[in-house]
Parts: structure tokens; C-alpha cells; sequence
């Protein structure tokens, strides 16, 4: 097999046969000629059913994760959605970490209950407490890992062994690490999961969602599923996904060099009580994480030690990184999950503390957003 920058800026992708363009078209195509009744000239039909840029895109990711079959979405929760609706049926039970990505939780907390599916949520760098919680009807266990925004570390390998033995499914939401730094497949997930949107578009500029796989009667499903609910994405944004994900590599380097600072130099600010970074040695996932990772990427979390005002206003005291929701893109962004990304899960078992304060520290030069934090930290401490 290729190396990874190789089948990221190659897989899905040759010149184009008609007019030899090095870079692949934007086929705003809806239909396609057909010579004859169902006489298709490429495979191509309908564009909800497949698009040229959207098949480019599949095989890229899919290449990426080491699957046999990808497929893109118009989000991350739209591709969460169909696999949920493929994978789960009234009376089925599904496991989720108990600092699941907000929009996750809603998803199942808030629709899928309403269709008699039922859920525990728990700590799956606990693999015991997983176990606690498998029922003979429990169908799927949704992993994340590094998890969202408490940065959790899970052994996907074991927790796959455990799953497999239930007879559920394990879906790997893949998104903080991206495939650069860490292939679930390889380690025993059945399916992997991305919001695009984050660290494989990279530029804060297109949303998107991908499943990647390899067993084959699941993708059929899948593939059934999503051409009859049509939560596919445009070509733009496919094409925007695409140009993203040919830079993964440098970027997610230059992400993982900048957050190790990032994490060190908040570790020696008084102003900071705690900060949550898979790469530090005393944090205690870092011996899973260094296993299955290739680095330890670019979210940074810590806990203001002047509880919820003073993390309020560190928030709103950086120049550089930004105040928004979301990750993954070249420019830094802070945010306070409390408020803000999570806040769907406050009052709920899965409320993240409220001195809590997320960084996704982009790809400027690190001196500068060092710089940054500690300003803001030095006017609350
Ligand atoms: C953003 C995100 C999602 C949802 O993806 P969208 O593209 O926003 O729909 C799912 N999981 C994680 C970990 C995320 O960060």
C-alpha cells in the first residue's frame, strides 16, 4: 500500500480522461445521459444516488481509513443518522461514552428514543464499565476517541474485543484524530465516522460526514439507506473536502507540534488547575493514546483554576484564537463547552464542568498563540 500523503492526494483522483485536468471537476450535474433505456455510460445515474466528485471523495477517505467502502454525507450528523437508522431497530440497546459529542447525544437522547431505542452512556476508557452495560439487545457501541471536550482516551482494541463478544457493532467516531494519526478499522472497529467538517476539510469552510467500511452487506444498507433519505453532499463541497484532505498529513503534524506547547505552557500557568492532553505523561490515557496513535493532535482542554467567570473570560480574552464553536480548521479557536458546544447536554449525566475551556489550536506559528493564551490567563490569576 501507498503512504498515507501518497493515497491522500492520489487515491480517487486521476487526471481526468476527457481533457487530462490534473485537478478532478465539480460535476454539478443532477442527471446523466443514458445511451438507451438503463443503457448508464460511467455508473452514473442521478446525483442524490452518485456523483463523480462524491465517488472521488469516497474513495479517497476510504483509502485513508483502510476500508473497502466510503461514504460522504452532507454532515457528520447526517452520516451518524443513516448508520444509526441501519444499525439500530425499536427494543435495541446502543452504548455511548459518557462525554459524547453534544450533537451525538441529542441525536439519540432526543430522535431515536422516540423510536423505542434505548441507551446507557459510559466511561469507555473503562472497559469493565462497558461490559457492565452490554444487554443481549444492545446493538451498537458508539466510541469516540480522544472524546469531546474532556479528551478521554479509549483502547480500541479492547474495546472492540468486548463488543465483538456481545455480538454489537463498534462505530469509531474518528473525528479528533482523523485517519492520519489513528485507522480504527485496523484496530477492530466495524465502522468508522468523520465530520469532515473538522479536521478533513481543514479550513473551516465546508460541513460534511463520511462512513468508512469494509464489510460489504453493511455498505449495501448503507448505501440503500442514504439514497432513500438523501442526505448526501453537494459537489462543491465535496470537491472544497477533497482539496482539504490532500494536506492532512503537514497539517495534523504541524497541529500535534503546536498543541504540545500549547498543553506545556499551560501546564506552568498559575491560572490553569488542569489540562487535558492526551500527549502529556501524566495524563491517563497517554500510554493507549501513544499505542494507537500516531501523535496526539491538536484539541486542548484545561480547567481554569478561578472556576466558570474566570474561564468565561479567558474566552473572551485571546486574540488569535477565536471564539467559536467547532475544530479542526488551520486557525485556532477557544470556546467554553459548557456554554456553547455542549450545552445540550447540561443537566444531563454527561455535563462537562463549567471551568472547563476547549482549545483547537490551529496551525499559526506557536510562539504567537502561546503569547495569546498567556495574556488572557494573566488577567485571571
Ligand atoms: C462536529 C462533530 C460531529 C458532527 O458533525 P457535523 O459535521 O457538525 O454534523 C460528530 N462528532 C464529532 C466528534 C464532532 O466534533
Amino acid at each position: 500500500m501507498k503512504g498515507f500523503s501518497t493515497r491522500a492526494i492520489h487515491a480517487g483522483q486521476d487526471p481526468d480522461p476527457s481533457t487530462g485536468a490534473v485537478i478532478l471537476p465539480i460535476h454539478t450535474s443532477s442527471t446523466f445521459a443514458q445511451d438507451g433505456v438503463g443503457g448508464l455510460r460511467a455508473g452514473y445515474e442521478y446525483s442524490r444516488s452518485a456523483n463523480p466528485t462524491r465517488t472521488a471523495l469516497q474513495e479517497c477517505l476510504a483509502a485513508l481509513e483502510g476500508g473497502s467502502h466510503g461514504f460522504a454525507f452532507g454532515s457528520g450528523m447526517g452520516a451518524s443518522d443513516v448508520l444509526l437508522r441501519v444499525l439500530v431497530r425499536p427494543g435495541d440497546h446502543v452504548v455511548i461514552p459518557h462525554d459524547a459529542y453534544g450533537g451525538t447525544f441529542r441525536l439519540i437522547d432526543k430522535v431515536l428514543t422516540q423510536w423505542g431505542v434505548t441507551y446507557s452512556a459510559v466511561d469507555l476508557g473503562d472497559v469493565e464499565a462497558l461490559r457492565a452495560v452490554l444487554r443481549p439487545e444492545t446493538k451498537v457501541v458508539w466510541c469516540e476517541t480522544p472524546t469531546n471536550p474532556l479528551l478521554g482516551i479509549a483502547d480500541i482494541s479492547a474495546v472492540a474485543e468486548v463488543t465483538r463478544a456481545a455480538g454489537a457493532r463498534l462505530v469509531v467516531d474518528n473525528t479528533f484524530a482523523s485517519p492520519y494519526l489513528q485507522q480504527p478499522l485496523a484496530l477492530g472497529a466495524d465502522v468508522v465516522l468523520h465530520s469532515t467538517t473538522k479536521y478533513v476539510g481543514g479550513h473551516s469552510d465546508v460541513v460534511g460526514g463520511a462512513l468508512i467500511l469494509s464489510d460489504d452487506e453493511l455498505a449495501e444498507q448503507i448505501k440503500f439507506t442514504q439514497n432513500s433519505v438523501g442526505s448526501v453532499p453537494g459537489p462543491f463541497d465535496a470537491w472544497l473536502t477533497l482539496r482539504g484532505v490532500k494536506t492532512l498529513a503537514v497539517r495534523m503534524e504541524r497541529h500535534s507540534d503546536n498543541a504540545e506547547r500549547v498543553a506545556e505552557a499551560l501546564a506552568a500557568h498559575p491560572a490553569v488547575g488542569k489540562v487535558l492532553y492526551p500527549g502529556l505523561p501524566e495524563h491517563p490515557g497517554h500510554a493507549i493514546a501513544a499505542r494507537q496513535m500516531r501523535r496526539f493532535g491538536g484539541m486542548v482542554s484545561f480547567l481554569v483554576a478561578g472556576g466558570r467567570e474566570a474561564a468565561l473570560k479567558v474566552c473572551a480574552g485571546t486574540e488569535l484564537f477565536t471564539l467559536a464553536e467547532s475544530l479542526g480548521g488551520v486557525e485556532s479557536l477557544i470556546e467554553h463547552p459548557h456554554e456553547m458546544t455542549h450545552a445540550s447536554v447540561a443537566g444531563s449525566a454527561l455535563e462537562v464542568p463549567d471551568s472547563l475551556v476547549r482549545l483547537s489550536v490551529g496551525i499559526e506559528d506557536v510562539g504567537d498563540l502561546v503569547e495569546d493564551l498567556t495574556h488572557a490567563l494573566d488577567a485571571v490569576r
